[in-house]
């Protein structure tokens, strides 16, 4: 019979909402993906090293070009001093490189902290890892963590703290003090912070990214996640790093032998190109998004709704209470898929417990039309709920 970890899991909300996407015609800004096909330059150096590069294994750790840029890029973006030979590892995605952690650093019984909303990877893989999860709830408008909060969840028995920066459902960043704060707790209990920075270039209005990494005392006992499918609008690609200092890549990259061993070579080259020449991009992307952002929230604004506030990411939360709708997230996402035909997702399931329901996430790295015509679509949602 199959595992019971694995037998019991539903098929992930982004799966189920966009089948139902699919299957109503609706628009879809439920699952995060851009409209457009990423950086043109990026895409033609994938597609010549499909014809004129090496279509064999390529090395274990990665090609040596792209762990060379991988650290050059995060020296100059984040100021993170990288040995690329000893400190890089490339992954299908950092959806394997956040499995490589698990696996490699958890021993059954180990407790690993992390906070809900939670990326919908996280708790299986912990889980069939041999982790017992400690979570921390946040809860809208800020979704932020305190001292009590850690203290509550942090113990002589943790062994990982999984950290997603910037956030991934709120499009919320961390302030400085509380990323001092975790990285107090870790450095204090021994833990080691499994950070997942995927959205660490998807950042807007000028802020910076600060890798926990950065911090003092986390150098040595931080796993750094990052991903060319974010970095690049190119959420295909399934290309990421794990960064980390060398006795902790080495048994990463242990994991990753057995889970992948590679990763298509001729993405890796072309990604590796990518990080080296694209300032441009990586000052008009975010710059773009922004404008998209705030196209989705006047929008919805102009129809009532209450957007919360989104400084990362491809999404916009809106908090339905704010906005007139009295049903919860759940209910109205599937009401709005199926009557008014547009698909967000529910926050209620990025919680394992006690789930926050009157938010939803909604994809605004679409075109302005499909952004307006979303925001019609749910103010019709709305007036269906409201009848209903
Ligand atoms: N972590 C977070 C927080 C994400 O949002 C995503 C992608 N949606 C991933 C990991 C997975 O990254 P990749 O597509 O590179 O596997």
């Amino acid at each position: 019979m199959a595992n019971a970890i694995y037998s019991g899991l539903p098929t992930t909300i982004f799966t189920v909402m966009s089948g139902l996407a699919a299957e109503h015609g609706a628009i879809n800004l439920g699952q995060g993906f851009p409209e457009t096909e990423g950086p043109e330059a990026i895409r033609r150096r994938a597609a010549e090293a499909v014809l004129t590069g090496s279509n064999q294994y390529p090395p274990m750790q990665g090609l040596p070009q792209l762990r060379e840029a991988v650290a050059a890029h995060f020296r100059r973006w984040q100021g993170l001093d990288l040995d690329w030979r000893g400190e890089v590892t490339v992954t299908s995605g950092g959806t394997e490189a956040l499995a490589c952690a698990f696996l490699a650093l958890i021993e059954p019984g180990d407790e690993v902290v992390l906070f809900q909303p939670l990326y919908d990877s996280y708790l299986p893989m912990v889980r069939r890892a041999g982790g017992v999860p400690r979570l921390v709830r946040l809860e809208p408008p800020h979704w932020r963590f305190d001292r009590a909060a850690l203290e509550a969840a942090f113990s002589p028995r943790t062994r990982l703290a999984v950290l997603n920066n910037p956030l991934n459902p709120t499009g919320s960043v961390l302030a400085e003090e509380d990323l001092a704060l975790l990285a107090e707790f870790c450095v204090g209990t021994g833990a080691v912070a499994v950070c997942d920075e995927v959205w660490e270039q998807v950042i807007f209005d000028g802020a910076a990214h600060r890798p926990l990494m950065g911090f003092p005392g986390t150098r040595e006992r931080t796993v750094k996640i990052g991903s060319a499918g974010k970095m690049f609008a190119l959420t295909g690609w399934k290309v990421g790093f794990l960064v980390a200092a060398p006795p902790l890549t080495a048994v990463l990259a242990k994991a990753h032998q057995f889970l992948t061993f590679t990763t298509p070579p001729n993405l890796q080259a072309a990604v590796a190109y990518g990080l080296a020449s694209s300032d441009d991009w990586f000052a008009a992307m975010p710059r773009d998004l922004a404008a998209s952002r705030d196209r989705l929230a006047n929008a919805l604004r102009a129809e009532g709704f209450a957007p919360l506030i989104s400084a990362a990411t491809y999404f916009l939360d809106v908090d339905l209470a704010a906005s007139g709708v009295a049903e919860d997230d759940m209910s109205f996402c599937l009401r709005a898929v199926k009557e008014a035909g547009v698909a967000a997702i529910p926050v209620s399931a990025f919680y394992e417990e006690n789930p926050v329901t009157s938010i939803i996430r909604l994809c605004f790295s679409k075109r302005d039309e499909t952004l307006d015509e979303g925001a019609r679509r749910l103010a019709r949602a709305r007036d269906l709920s409201r009848r209903a």
